[in-house]
């Protein structure tokens, strides 16, 4: 036990942030009404929103209209000091169906995207726009990716140029696989610069949907997700008024002058939100993984082969047990990481990262062996784990690859430049 001398003084020891699993009742009460929301309008609707492969405008209304879409709810669920609340809100609402799940939550990333880069006054300005009102739900979306830059985001080519006499930017560029794209009312965009500065030159507009030149460009026809919208979206001279630079334009020249003397500058524009909203997209994946897991042992009980259950048979019981702890140990690096986050701890390990690695890794696995559990069921699209295999593989694609989060992590235990 350390001595009175050196046990740090009771205002130090007040500073430190703590970590506790142990839920207050209020996260307890908003998780069990998401749940209730996610099995009763949301569970029941993803089969034919998944085979119509539309946005489900009616859920987003449903959701908006009880509270759970909107500016207001999301400012609850992130505003919560532990950090918690957020991923349990997505867990839920994911673990109802991910295509439904992400036409709701997919307006989080242009959101946190104002928030992490906007000032107080633009984020007061464009988050609610984001989300409309209950009456009139609008969504948002965040265009980094382009056809040719993936996860290379260095190497993004839509441009902004400044005009000083009318206090005007003029965004060019063609945008990739933009969740919402084209169907939202505000687009975050992130355009170079100044080419000569390479990603450091990198800043995000928004870019309202009457802007003159935006355009939805092909709807993207996917794999899974397929509730959620995701298209091209085409910028042909969007003239928009120099307030619309995400942080104001004082403070892009002092971010670029720092860079051109040399200085480090911060990282990239697309680089900071996705650092931010990495354990939140792992606890989407979880959702799903819990889904599988919660029905394939369900099913293993029920169906007999042999003259006995399937769960029986310790291949099919061990399977069971192995996808319940992978997802509780996912779980647990999702709740560490969005508690840094929410908690101000640098991420000096790549926590982020390795949550959503994990999360996303997990669930492809979780929704695989649940398909096996189910035979030839677990094929077929009378139920639903085929889906949710489906709906799980983005997980280890968007918002980093797999690959990307390793990258990351590697970089940051060895502090090398690992390619
Ligand atoms: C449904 C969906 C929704 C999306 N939503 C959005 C959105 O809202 N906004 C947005 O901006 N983008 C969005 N994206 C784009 C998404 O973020 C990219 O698809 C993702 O970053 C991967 O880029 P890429 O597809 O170009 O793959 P590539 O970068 O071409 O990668 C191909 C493969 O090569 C590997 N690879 C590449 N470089 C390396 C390396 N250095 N080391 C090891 N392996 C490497 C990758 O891991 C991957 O396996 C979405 C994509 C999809 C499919």
């Amino acid at each position: 036990m350390a001595s009175t001398a050196e046990t740090p003084n009771s205002a130090e020891t007040a500073a430190e942030p703590t970590f506790s699993l142990a839920l207050t009742q209020d996260q307890k009460d908003i998780r069990d009404w998401v749940h209730g929301f996610a099995e009763g309008v949301v569970r029941p609707a993803a089969h034919e929103w998944d085979e119509r492969e539309e946005t489900p405008w009616p859920i987003i209304q449903e959701a908006a209209k009880i509270g759970l879409y909107g500016w207001e709810s999301m400012q609850q669920f992130a505003g919560d000091p532990s950090g918690l609340t957020l991923p349990i809100v997505q867990e839920e609402l994911f673990w109802g169906d991910a295509g439904i799940g992400m036409a709701i939550m997919g307006t989080g990333l242009a959101a946190a995207a104002i928030a992490g880069q906007g000032s107080w006054e633009q984020l007061m300005e464009w988050v609610p726009r984001c989300y409309g009102t209950a009456e009139e739900p609008k969504v948002a979306a965040f265009c980094a990716s382009e056809p040719n830059a993936g996860s290379d985001v260095s190497n993004i080519r839509t441009t902004a140029r400044y005009d000083a006499t009318s206090d005007t930017w003029t965004v060019n560029g063609q945008k990739a696989w933009a969740t919402n794209g084209g169907i939202a009312d505000i687009h975050v965009v992130i355009a170079q610069t100044d080419k000569e500065l390479g990603s450091r030159g990198h800043a995000a507009f928004i870019v309202p949907i009457d802007t003159p030149g935006i355009e939805q460009g092909a709807k993207v026809k996917k794999h899974g997700l397929r509730a959620s919208h995701t298209a091209d979206v085409h910028l042909d001279d969007c003239r928009i008024p120099g307030a619309y630079l995400l942080g104001g334009k004082e403070k892009l020249d002092e971010r670029l002058a720092r860079v051109r003397e040399g200085k480090r500058g911060k990282s990239q524009a697309a680089m900071q939100t996705f650092e931010a909203t990495r354990p939140i997209v792992g606890a989407q994946a979880l959702g799903i993984a819990r889904a599988a897991y919660e029905y394939a042992l369900d099913y293993a009980k029920e169906r007999e082969q042999f003259g006995r259950k399937i769960i029986e048979n310790q291949s099919i019981a061990f399977a069971l047990a192995n996808m319940k702890m992978e997802i509780d140990a996912a779980r647990l690096l999702v709740w560490r990481a969005s508690w840094m986050a929410r908690n101000g701890v640098p991420f000096q390990d790549a926590e982020g990262s390795m949550s959503k690695l994990k999360a996303g890794e997990v669930a492809v696995w979780a929704t695989e062996r649940a398909i096996q559990i189910l035979g030839g069921n677990g094929y077929t699209r009378e139920f639903p784990v085929e889906r949710w295999h489906r709906d799980s593989k983005i997980y280890t694609i968007f918002e980093g690859t797999s690959e990307m989060q390793q990258l990351v992590i590697a970089r940051a235990i060895s502090g090398l430049r690992i390619a």
